[in-house]
């Protein structure tokens, strides 16, 4: 197989698009034998295993293209303020080079209804967002509304592109901008509109915090079930304060279990009701995740020794991974002393 790397595999970029002037998209190349791997359903995302200034990151990236409409793999990452990955990509990847790239996943997908679908999407919300509406006018006669909110004009991504699938189809795609310089940001009363002009709608968010917040309050006003309501969070959630603990020394406890990442080792000691990944982060050690919730992989470490139990794979690992050892440490507890979980190095 083309340079498997654990859980990672070597994709070369063959494009590189200025979207905006803090947002780049980046198409990458799929060799023939890695087509049904990185085979994708509209919505979901890729994780990248980049190495910045001596350390490994790993970070989600949601496929803006359309597997129903186009062939190409193509991400859109957008400048985070002193972010190290975004500016990284924006900054130094160029045509040719290779990524270490984890198969598609997330649940951020359309369902099977004919129910209208409203979309709200902030900022670099956009891009998982964009993939449903091409994917909803090419294989459903469904009506779409997106209400899609920047900073300002030069901000948004994929205007252009935006405006020829609404023009395409005038009786179907409805699209809102809301600028802050000009309209403020999006308040509960202007999504409250958005939402009961299709009540029977499904409901999808994407976007900064706040403004989710907004879209979901605005839903809750309006007493929309929560089977309607479809969300991609962006930013990983605040698992417990990072360094409030020390690393256990060696001989101090023989239950401590050995965690390898980034080249070096650590013991940590991990309380029975807590995961191997909410351990390490409580003890300030930098072990990588995104969703926390099992589905996404970016966490997924190999247990080289010792008993473990993991309570949920939401989709994250495939069979194959799980009878591999892989495990995903947001949702894997230590079960016996002495375990060993080793994280997948992306080079
Ligand atoms: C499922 C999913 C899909 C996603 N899809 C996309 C997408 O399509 N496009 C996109 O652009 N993004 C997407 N993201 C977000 C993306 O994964 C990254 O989170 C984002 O690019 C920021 O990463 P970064 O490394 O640049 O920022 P980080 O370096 O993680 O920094 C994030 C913030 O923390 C602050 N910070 C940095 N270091 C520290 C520190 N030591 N102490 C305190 N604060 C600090 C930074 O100032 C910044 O504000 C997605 C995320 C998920 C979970």
């Amino acid at each position: 197989m083309s340079g498997a790397q654990g859980p990672y595999f070597d994709l070369r970029v063959e494009r590189v698009v200025d979207e905006t002037h803090d947002s780049r998209s980046f198409v990458l190349a799929i060799p023939d034998d890695l087509k049904a791997t990185f085979a994708y359903r509209a919505g979901q995302f890729l994780t990248f295993g980049v190495h910045v200034e001596g350390h490994q990151w790993v970070r989600c990236y949601s496929l803006a293209s359309c597997p129903d409409t186009e062939s190409e793999h193509k991400v859109t990452v957008k400048r985070v303020e002193d972010g190290r990955v975004s500016n990284w990509f924006n900054d130094r990847v160029s045509p040719g080079l290779t990524l270490h790239v984890m198969k598609p996943a997330g649940h951020f997908c359309l369902q099977d209804r004919e129910a209208p679908l409203v979309f709200f999407s902030g900022g670099s919300g956009i891009t998982p967002v964009i993939s449903l509406i091409k994917s909803a006018l090419a294989t459903t006669r469904r009506t779409l509304h997106l209400v899609y909110a920047n900073r300002d004009a030069d901000s948004i991504i994929f205007g252009a592109e935006l405006t020829a699938l609404a023009e395409g189809h005038p009786d179907r795609l409805a699209v809102t901008h809301r600028l802050d310089d000009v309209d403020g940001f999006l308040d509960e009363p202007a999504a409250r509109e958005a939402v009961a002009a299709s009540p029977e709608a499904d409901f999808y968010i994407c976007g900064p915090e706040a403004f989710m917040d907004v879209a979901e309050a605005a839903l809750a006003a309006e007493s929309v079930a929560d089977e309607r309501v479809f969300i991609e969070r962006f930013a990983t959630p605040d698992l417990d304060v990072p360094g409030s603990g020390t690393e256990t020394a060696p001989g101090e406890s023989e239950d401590a279990a050995e965690v390898y990442l980034d080249g070096e080792v650590h013991r940590v000691s991990v309380q029975e009701d807590e995961t191997i990944l909410a351990a390490c982060h409580r003890l300030g050690i930098d072990a990588p995740c995104a969703c926390t919730e099992g589905y996404c992989g970016a966490c997924m470490a190999r247990v080289k020794a010792g008993q473990v139990e993991m309570l949920l794979n939401d989709g994250g690992l495939d069979d194959d991974q799980v009878e591999e050892g892989w495990v995903l440490t947001c949702q894997t507890r230590v079960r016996s002393p002495g375990v060993k979980v080793e994280y997948p190095d992306a080079d």
